[in-house]
């Protein structure tokens, strides 16, 4: 098939925006899933467009709690011991990076990403037709205990002076007035006004691989790990027979590296799974914005299908069968915050999130081969991010003065 610029590898939220803004610079682009569009972890996320999201997930550094965790004694992680051999180097890695001045350097690396999120989704929604299905609600954190009220509210007033964000305490009071339907003891909340709520991220992300379709790029069916360098480009096997570009763009979330390896990288990427569920709501009970249970490490937020429970991590071999147990432990404590009715799902969702030890992601051109580009590892913010990296990307492949330094998205900083 003849006629590509470039070939996007992977239709989830990041490939679709980084190949939407490709196109919007005049490049004749093909999108290649195995897959149809947005059918794996851009489907199934708590939907938050999360621009508070500057101060990053680090591993642990308390030794008790550590070991809580790898004891699964928490409802916000989920340790497969049996993966333990595989995984380790990965988390080794991540607790080095965990320190105080590595956290430092990946806030201020990920700040100048996460203050165009909304920007940068807004004008990719506006043109999809779908600005309907993003609110402007703000997310909300809960505490049961106020010792953890009062230690969230200290460490926020730090990351403000810091990073910018903005936070909001409220007391139990408070809390009641924001989400009337929430119901237990609760000691406070901090609401983060910015963030916006996706209604259906599923959605979202088929509208923006719609209007892409409809502005002329293909999309089709094609195993990227057919990918080969021939005559100074690129070429993969698709259901519509090979297909060739100067220039491919590595998009594929916790698969890049089923491609990466065979070309000789060794990217650090490690995989927090996670699950969802929905549920109907007891009577006429709503939620006005998402609701993250702060000590338990999951989220409730009001969705097209339902209310959606989304998990903390799942540190398992990323292929491993469902172990929904976190899902288990969280439904009671959801049910003694919020009046949940039946589940509404069949079968509980897992979704699988791409995370680099710095959690930063890759948006790069590759170190070692000529046109090929790298856009992955997005961890817990892959909905956050895909716009504004597809942006980034599609600027350095383009050869326009990106509209920020990259130098922190850089594939040889491992
Ligand atoms: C429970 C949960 C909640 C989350 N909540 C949020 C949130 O509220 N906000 C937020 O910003 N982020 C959230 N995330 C993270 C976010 O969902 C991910 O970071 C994001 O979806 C990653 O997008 P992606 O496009 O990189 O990967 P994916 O959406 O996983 O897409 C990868 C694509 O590559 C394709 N592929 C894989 N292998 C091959 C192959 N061999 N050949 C061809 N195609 C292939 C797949 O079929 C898939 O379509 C959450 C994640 C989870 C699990």
């Amino acid at each position: 098939m003849a006629g590509n610029d470039v070939i996007v590898l992977g239709a989830g939220i990041v490939g679709i925006s980084a190949a939407l803004h490709l196109q919007q610079r005049g490049r004749a682009v093909t999108l290649i899933d195995r897959r149809g569009m947005v059918e794996e972890t851009s489907f199934g996320n708590a939907g938050i467009i999360q621009r508070e999201a500057v101060v990053p997930y680090t591993f642990p550094r308390d030794p008790a709690l550590v070991m809580k965790y790898a004891f699964n004694f928490l409802p916000e992680a989920n340790l497969h011991w049996s993966a333990l051999p595989k995984i380790a180097p990965w988390l080794f890695r991540h607790w080095l990076q965990s320190t105080p001045e590595r956290k430092d350097a990946t806030a201020r690396g990920a700040k100048p990403l996460v203050e165009r999120c909304i920007v940068e989704h807004e004008a990719l929604a506006a043109e999809a037709g779908v600005l309907g299905l993003m609110r402007r609600t703000g997310y909300l954190r809960i505490y049961r205990s106020a010792q953890a009220f009062d230690q969230a509210v200290a460490k926020d007033a730090v990351d403000r002076e810091m990073y910018g964000v903005t936070y909001q305490a409220v007391d139990a009071r408070g809390l009641a007035e924001l989400e009337p339907h929430l119901k237990g003891s609760l000691a406070g909340g901090v609401l983060m006004p910015q963030p916006v709520s996706v209604s259906d991220p599923g959605a979202l992300g088929r509208a923006y691989g719609e209007l892409l379709i409809s502005r002329g790029a293909k999309f089709l069916r094609g195993e990227a790990r057919t990918l080969e360098q021939v005559g100074g480009g690129w070429q993969v096997q698709t259901s519509m027979g090979p297909v060739t570009a100067p220039e491919v763009v590595v998009a594929m979330g916790a698969w890049s590296d089923d491609v990466l390896r065979a070309l000789g990288y060794r990217f650090p990427l490690g995989i927090k799974r996670g699950y969802h569920m929905h549920y109907r709501a007891a009577g006429n009970a709503t939620l006005s914005r998402p609701v993250l249970d702060a000590q338990n490490g999951y989220v409730l937020t009001s969705m097209t299908n339902g209310i959606r429970l989304t998990t903390g991590a799942e540190f398992a071999n990323r292929d491993a069968p469902l172990t929904p147990r976190q899902l288990e432990l969280a439904e009671p404590l959801a049910r003694g915050i919020f009046p949940l009715g039946t589940r509404v799902d069949a079968q509980p969702w897992l979704g699988r999130r791409p995370c680099l030890p710095d959690m930063l992601p890759v948006i790069s051109r590759a170190p070692r081969h000529q046109g090929l580009w790298l856009d992955f590892g997005h961890h817990h913010l892959g909905l956050t991010l895909g716009p504004v990296s597809g942006r980034l990307l599609a600027e350095m492949i383009t050869g326009e003065t990106p509209f920020i330094d990259p130098t922190p998205y850089r594939a040889d900083r491992f």
